[in-house]
């Protein structure tokens, strides 16, 4: 797992080649945390919030333990906490996606 701040893109490589990149902004979007849950439900974007510090970015990644991974972002929002599973899911429906549109990953491992 490797953040790229001047692309703003984490990418993560999984145990089987399958390489993943997301923009921060839509990580962002997808915070699963309760207060962006509860602001999603009210159809409110989670990021950018009134005094939030554009660009968005991330000021550490954390392992929690066999679970999932946690981010620091820039506004100092901290409380999410992206279970592997749900990242891994992300990962092959943008596979899947790409591959219906004929532009799968170059250097995906033939199979
Ligand atoms: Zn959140």
């Amino acid at each position: 797992m490797e953040v790229d701040r001047a692309r703003s893109v984490v990418t993560i490589e999984w145990d089987d080649g399958l390489r993943q990149e997301l923009p921060l902004v839509e990580v962002r979007l997808r915070c699963p945390c309760a207060t962006c849950r509860g602001l999603r439900d009210r159809d409110e974007d989670p990021w950018p919030r009134p005094g939030s510090p554009n660009p968005l970015g991330v000021d550490g990644a954390e392992l929690v333990g066999a679970w999932g991974i946690s981010f620091t972002w820039n506004d100092g929002h901290a409380t999410g906490i992206y279970p592997w599973e749900g990242l891994r899911a992300w990962a092959e429906a943008e596979h899947a996606e790409a591959e219906r549109a004929g532009a799968a990953h170059p250097d995906a491992p033939e199979s």
